[in-house]
């Protein structure tokens, strides 16, 4: 059955994995992947699964492949990070089953600590890498990605983008094959143990490998040109294109489908057509410009286009043309928003805590990140996924022994999980001081609600052995664990304090799940209201920032607005005046 469908790019990655006969999915959540894999769990011939962090996921990826089977293997750009040891040597052993490893970039920085151009990786990595420009390339390129894996053992890069992954176009869908190859071990020590001996003898396979796909690519479709009327020529690739298309309509354009290794030759060839102008016209990185430019072409390129944030129709116009931006982001328009954590997060009081407590707080990635912004204002540092506990044990090396207790790293389960754990090794290991705070909310949050291994729950929702944070930190070490409910205001306070003031490692588990998780949340409450009566109009209230609490300029009181307020009752433990009330019981 073929049919014409909706999809994004990340519905069409994961219709393409089942299509190829993708037998193993597995990832670490981070916007703009994230949804691949949510989408994989529709197709139950695909085994899919979270990871612990990204190198695990590549791992498991490795595996299914070593084994025989397609494996696909997702993540964010930063992700790629974590996951590069393996990938590294991946690149030398190649594959048994294809291998394709999903990079989701984002350019502007959307949702995301670092702006970073993962087409560097392929390069470094000496992998090749597919860009697709919509979603049925996208869908296309998978498809093609597992066949080149295959055909020249090898690892492949599908490089998105967040216009790529969350835009939706027509895509044409097909079948899965019926006849999938049975995985089966098959030993071959030579080409995967990567020994010196061995890998020496690999790293000679890979630069020719490299060298035989940047031949073969020459004359492939996903390379194309595009005739024009020939007087200004493009060498572009990915969601550039589309903006190419819009802008510059007449040129004549070089579309790369495989932006690692560059099809030279096709290159050359493009050049020789003498235009009066030739662009290279790309988001981010001079990727593919500064490799042009080496061949000894003349192109023009980064001198018109910024290196930093997403390209759109507007910049390429005035990038390339001058003028202003045309007015097609409307947000300045749209009221702000302001990030803030969600209504009865149960984050929030911990920071306005630590705040009070002025202390020097290193951070981490998730939801609580937004304990930086005002009026918690409680974050010091943040720098990447479980980095807060070791910044903590390094920032407290060159503090004297007072300013050493001010220092608390906090750190939520996943990020605890992902690499933080590590960190915590350290820490005890080298007889740090600092107090470390787990956020546990028993979910993977700001990605959109994820499974972790501290959830208890399995990507398909089947219930598993939730790992016991409290054993985990007794195991490597820490003899003083405190464990609190963030919603109990002064314990909160208290436990922050003492630990703070002790003069050795420390762990507060902070336990309450993240009000966005029904299965989590089976405690019926209600909504409060301010008693005006009470209200004295001191604002100590707005401190937490909960967007449920409004404040009446005219009346100088707080309101909170019914609709929105769970009922947490952390605004009711930081009034002195006994004015936040319960409506009483409203069955
Ligand atoms: S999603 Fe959950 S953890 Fe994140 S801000 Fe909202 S309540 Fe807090
Ligand atoms: S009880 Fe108070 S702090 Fe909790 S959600 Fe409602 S208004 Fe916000």
């Amino acid at each position: 059955m073929d049919a014409k469908v909706l999809l994004s790019g990340n519905e069409a990655i994961a219709r393409a994995s089942y299509e190829a006969g993708v037998l193993v999915a597995c990832a670490y959540p981070g916007t703009p992947s994230t949804e691949i894999l949510e989408n994989i769990t529709r197709y139950k011939e695909i085994d899919a699964s979270w990871a612990p962090n990204e190198k695990v996921a590549l791992e498991v990826g490795i595996g299914a492949s070593f084994g025989g089977a397609r494996a696909i293997v997702t993540m964010k750009h930063v992700g790629v990070n974590v996951a590069a040891d393996p990938l590294f040597t991946l690149s030398y052993t190649g594959v048994r089953g294809g291998l394709v490893l999903v990079t989701a970039d984002d350019p502007e920085l959307h949702s995301s600590q670092n702006e970073q151009d993962n087409r560097n990786f392929a390069k470094f990595a000496k992998v090749p890498m597919f860009e697709p420009s919509d979603s049925q390339e996208a869908l296309d390129y998978t498809k093609l990605a597992f066949a080149v894996s295959e055909q020249f053992d090898t690892p492949v890069f599908l490089r998105s983008t967040t216009r790529i992954s969350h835009s939706k176009s027509v895509v044409n869908i097909a079948e899965r094959p019926k006849e999938i190859p049975q995985p089966k071990l098959s030993r071959d020590p030579a080409k995967l143990v990567m020994l010196p001996g061995n890998a020496r003898k690999r790293h000679v396979v890979v630069e020719q490998r490299i060298k035989d796909l940047e031949e073969w690519s020459c004359s492939q479709p996903f390379n194309r040109i595009e005739d024009g009327a020939g007087e200004v020529g493009v060498i572009t690739s990915g969601v550039s294109y589309q903006y190419v298309k819009e802008i510059l309509p007449e040129a004549d354009v070089l579309k790369i489908g495989m932006v690692y290794p560059l099809p030279k030759q096709l290159i050359r060839d493009f050049a020789a057509r003498n235009h009066q102008t030739l662009y290279v016209i790309e988001e981010l990185d001079p990727f593919i410009e500064e490799q042009v430019r080496a061949m000894g072409i003349k192109v023009v390129g980064k001198e018109k286009l910024s290196l930093c944030g997403e390209l759109t129709p507007g910049r390429l116009q005035q990038g390339l043309f001058g003028g202003s931006v045309p007015t097609e982001d409307t947000s300045a328009e749209l009221p702000q928003r302001p990030p803030n954590m969600c209504p009865g997060c149960p984050h929030r009081g911990i920071f306005m805590e630590l705040n009070r407590a002025k202390a020097y707080v290193t951070g981490d990635i998730g939801c609580y990140t937004l304990g930086f912004m005002p009026p918690l204002s409680a974050m010091d540092t943040c720098v990447c996924m479980g980095a807060s506990i070791g910044n903590a044990t390094g920032i407290s090396k060159v503090l004297s022994a007072e300013e050493q207790r001010k220092v608390v790293a906090v750190i939520g389960d996943s990020t605890f999980l992902h690499t933080g754990i590590n960190g915590l090794m350290d820490m005890v290991y080298n007889q740090s001081t600092a107090t470390v705070i787990i956020l546990d909310n028993r979910i993977t949050a700001m990605t959109g609600r994820q499974e972790n291994p501290a959830s208890g729950y399995t990507l398909s929702e089947q219930p598993t052995y939730q790992v016991d944070l409290e054993q985990l930190c007794r195991a490597v070490g820490v003899k003083n664990i405190r464990i609190i409910d963030p919603y109990n205001i002064s314990l909160t306070r208290k436990t922050i304090r003492e630990e703070m003031a002790r003069p050795e490692v420390s762990v507060i588990i902070s336990s309450r799940p993240c009000v966005l998780v029904p299965r989590d949340n089976l405690e019926r409450r209600s909504p409060l209201y301010v008693d005006h009566d009470k209200c004295t109009g001191c604002q100590a209230c707005l401190r937490l920032g909960c967007p449920a609490i409004t404040w009446d300029s005219d009346k100088k009181k707080s309101n909170i607005d019914k609709i929105i307020c769970v009922g947490c009752k952390v605004c009711q433990q930081t009034c002195g005046f006994g004015a936040f009330q319960e409506y009483g019981d409203q069955s």
